[in-house]
């Protein structure tokens, strides 16, 4: 382990994250002080820190904090760099380090680490499972699972941690090295936190930084943008591309998963639709082909994997329709490629916060789109532009529920009804988890 013993270590929020870096920190023998905006009556976490003798300044954020002496900053990836706090700690030079880079200093265990804009909760889903069935004994750590750092303690040398990284996250590492990286695809997002595309690149492509010939970098070959990128990469380079076989890398065409140009696999027996799944299925079996994951494991998965909860997930079939809730599609660009994904007819159920964006995005792909069913403060929009777009059949509903009952009479047999709402969640349900939930209540008793 790194030694971390009588090191001054301030932890910058309590989130989850906050409270297994701070255990962590304590149990490796540093002091530890964590400091939160929320009253120390109204957490519990901040009572249970300080019962194990961690320093606890709750309720409010003191400018003069960094006088006490810290040696590093140990910060939630949500607090911005722009946190008094936290410019201060960098311009007196101290290390800011978010949880992970923690957790790869305590972790005798490889990591697998993947970035990108879209695809990393399923392409992390999907290396789990193949690994886990593949008898490897991985471990899954981030966004799905528990905080990385309270893996990473427990993981033996022949585990390996697979984790999905924001690009908030990565901005907080200064020596971890993940044995595979995976950089899924780079799209303008998130550029009110990081404010230039550049700075959000930057921080994406930290995900290979340290990496050396000995690790691998798995990466979009269809995105000029990523493919400058990956030329600084020091690692194995792994191009992935869904425009045909190539030579090197994952490749696919119509049929075939190609592995550095030789035939790996059939695609017949995929279940997972779309272009856009493609490219997580084919960074995920270079992955686990990586780690030494035996093929047939892998097939079994792909066999029955129908997506993540919420992202493109099949939730059943209702009188010859398939019905999919994709509520994570919370941006156009996500929408976009769920409808991609499909080339049957498509009763589409969108709408939501109304962040002022313009649909203009999904207009070449609602070709196919045969009926709209729209709510939520953007439903009024949603329907104009669906009329726009040459759908004829678009019509308001109060909300998700509702919507459901309306967008079942409107299809036929052999329709897609798809929730995917390009817009946030927050105008009618507290996250797009509790309205896919809803969706899929009211749709299981159809
Ligand atoms: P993330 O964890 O990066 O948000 P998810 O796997 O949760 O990504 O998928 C979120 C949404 O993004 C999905 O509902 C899907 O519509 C879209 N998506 C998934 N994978 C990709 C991809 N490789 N390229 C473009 N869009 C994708």
């Amino acid at each position: 382990y790194v030694d971390l013993q009588h090191k001054k270590v301030l932890v910058l929020g309590l989130a989850k994250s906050g409270v297994a870096a701070a255990e962590i920190l304590h149990e490796l023998g540093a002091f530890v002080t964590v400091n939160d905006s929320k009253p120390f009556e109204e957490s519990p976490d901040a009572q249970n820190l300080l019962q194990k003798g961690i320093t606890v300044i709750c309720g409010r954020h003191p400018e003069d904090l960094l006088d006490e002496g810290f040696e590093l900053v140990v910060k939630n990836p949500g607090i911005p760099y722009s946190n008094p706090i936290v410019a201060d700690a960098i311009s007196r030079g101290l290390p800011v380090w978010t949880e992970i880079e923690l957790a790869y200093l305590i972790s005798e265990a490889p990591f697998i680490g993947i970035t990108g804009s879209n695809g990393k909760t399923t392409t992390t889903t999907l290396i789990f499972e193949m690994l886990n069935n593949g008898g490897k004994q991985p471990l899954i750590a981030g966004n799905i699972g528990t905080v990385a750092c309270g893996v990473a303690k427990e993981a033996q040398k022949e585990q390996v941690i697979v984790t999905e990284l924001s690009s908030f996250q990565l901005m907080g590492t200064a020596t971890f090295k993940p044995k595979i990286a995976i950089l899924t695809n780079l799209y303008d997002a998130h550029l009110d936190y990081h404010g230039t595309f550049e700075s959000y690149a930057d921080a994406k492509f930290g995900v290979t930084r340290n990496q050396d010939a000995e690790d691998y970098f798995i990466y979009n070959a269809d995105q000029p943008i990523v493919v400058g990128y990956a030329a600084q990469s020091k690692a194995q380079k792994i191009p992935f591309t869904t425009k045909g076989r190539a030579e090197v890398g994952i490749s696919a065409d119509d049929t075939t998963i190609y592995w550095q140009g030789e035939p790996y696999m059939t695609r017949a027996t995929i279940a997972l639709p779309g272009k856009h799944n493609l490219e997580n299925i084919l960074t995920a079996v270079a992955a686990c082909l990586l780690m030494g994951c035996d093929k047939a494991k892998m097939e079994e998965v792909l066999a029955t994997f129908a997506g993540v909860r919420h992202r493109t997930q099949f939730v059943r079939e209702w009188n010859g329709r398939k019905i999919y809730n994709d509520s994570k599609a919370t941006n156009c660009l996500a929408t976009k490629s769920a409808l991609d994904a499909f080339s049957a007819p498509v009763i589409l159920l969108a709408g939501g916060l109304d962040r002022g964006h313009s649909f203009e995005e999904l207009r070449p792909s609602m070709e196919h789109v045969k009926g709209v069913v729209a709510f939520g403060e953007t439903g009024l929009r949603f329907v104009e532009f669906a009329k726009s777009c040459g759908v004829t059949k678009a019509i308001i509903a109060q909300n998700v529920e509702d919507a459901v009952q309306y967008a079942a009479p409107m299809s036929e047999e052999g329709d897609i009804i798809l929730l995917s709402p390009a817009c946030a969640s927050w105008d009618q349900y507290d996250s797009f988890e509790i309205r896919g939930d809803a969706f899929i209540d009211t749709v299981m008793k159809l």
